[in-house]
């Protein structure tokens, strides 16, 4: 089969066209470096299926990062049919140095103009047949967003593949032609394939072209001894760039039109509003203000903090939708499609329980159903209407380009402890689900920045966490009548992030020392967020969330449901008495271990619960309300009503007597603690070795009793956080020091 291979700069919609080519629905981001790894997919509207490439963004062929290693050595070294070049055509210039490499290559490529929807609106015209003239390669303008132009361009590109391409360079009027003809001869003589490529690189002295072939290195270096240039010395590195630059200058940009000067226009209101965005001050509590917009619109019950002036109008009071839009005030939309589901999933539970009682099941059969399955699944599922929401306007701020303002803001501020703005692009997407975020460390340098990374980026809680966070912020507003949901969920998001900092500054100046990975990034453009892309997104999330209800979560609830109706003679228990299940006696073993954190031996009864509650988390986050969903329903003895996320928790409270401060540990103690399996499985896959790997669970555990009991001692006592500020305070004082080379210092080897 004919593979084509999607090359280009970050950011310039190869994702995009990836996805329209393939019907695939790959994470498309307006930042660079979503794409570390290199995925497959199949084109089928051509005479014999194509496979499709899509490879990380580069800017050059001498790579830098390992994911650009991955992206030189697919094309290099499994020589694709074709490489499909896309260029972003609202940057043309920078974009076409890539072409510039590719076209050194015995490969043939096809330029994909992408993002002509654009060219178009900002007024410029760009003349393809000019420009397909001046580089020698076909030349086909699309927008991969609104799937125009794509199957032409597959169609030039499947031409193109028939015939075998020479490799061409745009450096022959530089005074380096020579030294890279003679470097050709010479890596022709020792076989080597791609010559010109391999020679132009070795000019360069790139390293990996210099550790590769050895020998025609002598060349340039002799070379180097007789020749000066007046501007760059004998930096030959910087003469080929300089020269790349020049020739698109020259040649290229004769292609492109400027009609009127409309696109000017609007990258100066980018800029502008740049100025206060990514200011060096307010950068920041913008974000976090931004932030707690986001939060608000998901979880507040009190929206817009309009009280009850609008009590009339949203009770509908009588009505089967009484309190849908809040109850005495006004509700977010979050909340509000929240109810709406709810409404329907407890009518189905109802309705499920007469039908069975109807049809004479037996009492086990009924409550399996009821309240192990539909329970465990209904608390995790009433959440979906926010997490979707939640992720829809995550993905605004993505789309939109302002995600990748944020990693710049963060990098001043990053860089300070220790770690690159490269950094806060895994932990971002840590919100939504660590495991590509681990994926996306890659795009650091430094193993020990990676290592420390990884640790933190559970502590950015992901979408399955939101349940638990949820659940438990509504109980406590529902039972003990303080605060509000999108408060006390914000403030959780804000623990986990400081949690991240505070270990990221410990790891950084201790076991984790090492360089800061540079990061230069260049601002997209502010782009209005498109429908298709927005939908494409809360698809993917949904799609996963009912994967993971329907099987692991499903069966989790199962076990979880048998282990709690039956003793250790397998004997049937009811409700009442789950109290003596086996999942009670191996629970009872671990409840002493969370007595400092607020749910353990102090809870008068039903201790356990949180406990094994947590311990399921391991399995999937998810697992954590399911669980509590299961087990309350026999709380709430004598009746068989599903107790939903919510209530659960209300139900939970009511039987254990456990306080606000250490429901808060809880929440705290599962956001920061070793995470799902499939986690676990990611960090194992992308640690150095299985010591850095042992250490990074040891660094969970250790992380999320500290940080849970903190929570707990804290809100109980509020005075020990004088303690606590003094223990951080030597903590880091110690380490100032130890930086500084004053204290512990490492004998000498
Ligand atoms: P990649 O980094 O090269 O994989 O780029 P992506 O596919 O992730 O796209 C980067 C951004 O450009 C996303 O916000 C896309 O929605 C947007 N984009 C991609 N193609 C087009 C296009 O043809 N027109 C417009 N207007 N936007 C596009
Ligand atoms: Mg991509």
């Amino acid at each position: 089969m004919k593979k084509f291979a999607l090359a280009g700069n970050p950011n310039a919609g190869k994702t995009t066209l990836f996805n329209a080519l393939t019907g695939a629905t790959a994470h498309v981001g307006n930042w660079p470096g979503v794409t570390v790894d290199k995925r497959e997919g199949l084109y089928k509207k051509l005479p014999e299926p194509i496979s499709i490439i899509d490879l990380p963004g580069i800017y050059s062929l001498s790579p830098y990062t390992p994911e650009e290693v991955i992206s030189r050595n697919f094309i290099l070294k499994e020589h694709p049919d074709c490489v499909i070049n896309i260029v972003d055509a609202t940057n043309l210039e920078r974009n076409l140095y890539l072409t510039t490499q590719l076209l050194e290559i015995d490969v043939p490529v096809v330029v994909a103009l992408n993002m002509m929807d654009e060219v178009k609106k900002s007024g410029v015209e760009i003349d393809v047949k000019v420009l397909e003239e001046k580089i020698g390669l076909p030349v086909v303008s699309i927008s991969a967003l609104h799937t125009d132009g794509v199957d032409e361009l597959m169609r030039r590109a499947f031409e193109a593949s028939k015939t075998k391409r020479k490799g061409k360079t745009v450096l022959e009027n530089t005074e380096l032609v020579h030294l890279i003809g003679d470097c050709k001869i010479a890596l022709d003589g020792l076989g080597v394939e791609d010559s010109l490529f391999h020679a132009v690189k070795l000019v360069e002295m790139d390293e990996l072209e210099v550790a590769a072939h050895p020998q025609p290195t002598k060349v340039v270096e002799e070379f180097k001894k007789t020749f000066k240039d007046d501007t760059f010395g004998t930096d030959f590195d910087a003469i080929v760039a300089d020269a790349r630059y020049k020739h698109i200058t020259k040649h290229y940009t004769l292609a492109v039109k400027k009609a009127v000067q409309h696109g000017k226009d609007k990258n100066t209101k980018s800029d502008k509003a740049d100025k206060v965005i990514t200011h060096k001050i307010w950068g920041i509590p913008i974000f976090l203000a931004i932030m707690f917009v986001v939060f608000h619109l998901t979880f507040s019950e009190n929206f817009l903090f309009l009280g009850g002036l609008l009590e009339n109008w949203t009770s509908l009071e009588g009505t089967a939708f009484e309190g849908l839009f809040g109850d005495g005030s006004l509700a977010s939309p979050g909340v509000v499609l929240f109810n709406l589901l709810d409404v329907a999933t407890f009518s189905f539970i109802d309705w499920a329980n007469g039908a069975l009682t109807t049809l004479g099941a037996s009492e086990w059969a009924i409550g399996l159903l009821c309240d192990g399955i539909l329970g465990g699944l209904a608390g995790v599922l009433s959440f979906l209407p926010q997490i979707l929401v939640l992720f829809l306007l995550f993905s605004i701020l993505e789309d939109s380009g302002y995600m990748a303002r944020v990693a710049f803001i963060l990098d001043r501020l990053f860089r300070k402890f220790g770690l690159s703005g490269r950094a806060v692009m895994p932990m971002i997407m840590g919100f939504g689900c660590s495991v590509p975020a681990m994926v996306n460390t890659r795009t650091l340098l430094d193993q020990k920045e990676r290592t420390a990374t990884i640790r933190v980026i559970p502590f950015f809680s992901c979408g399955a966490k939101l349940p638990i966070l949820t659940a438990i912020s509504g109980a406590i507003v529902m039972r003990f009548g303080v605060g509000n949901a999108d408060v006390i969920t914000y403030s959780m998001y804000v623990i986990g992030i400081v949690t991240a900092i505070v270990s990221v500054i410990l790891m950084r100046s201790t076991s984790m020392k090492g360089d800061v990975t540079p990061f230069i990034m260049e601002l997209p453009t502010y782009r209005k967020p498109q429908a298709v892309s927005l939908l494409l997104h809360v698809w993917d999330k949904l799609k996963h969330f009912l994967e993971k209800a329907f099987t692991i979560i499903l069966a989790s609830t199962v076990v979880i449901w048998f282990v709690s109706h039956f003793n250790w003679n397998w004997q049937f228990l009811t409700d009442e008495n789950i109290d003596q299940s086996i999942l009670a006696g191996l629970g009872s073993l671990i409840v002493p271990l969370f007595t400092p954190l607020g749910f353990g031996s102090q809870l008068t009864s039903w201790a356990w619960v949180f406990g094994v509650a947590a311990i399921t988390g391991l399995i999937a986050k998810e697992n954590v309300i399911a669980t509590f969903g299961t087990l309350a329903a026999c709380i709430v003895s004598g009746f068989v009503e599903v107790e939903e996320g919510v209530s659960s928790v209300v139900a939970l409270i009511d039987a254990t007597s456990i306080t606000i401060p250490a429901l808060l540990a809880f929440i705290a103690f599962n956001m920061t603690t070793i995470p799902c399996f499939a986690a676990v499985a990611t960090a194992k896959l992308e640690s150095p070795n299985s010591k850095t790997f042992r250490n990074t669970l040891l660094f969970w555990l250790a992380t999320s009793y500290i940080v849970s009991m903190m929570v707990y001692v804290i809100g109980t006592w509020w005075w020990t956080a004088f303690i606590f500020v003094a223990i951080w305070t030597i903590v880091f004082v110690l380490i100032h020091l130890h930086t500084k080379g004053l204290i512990f210092k490492k004998k000498a080897l």
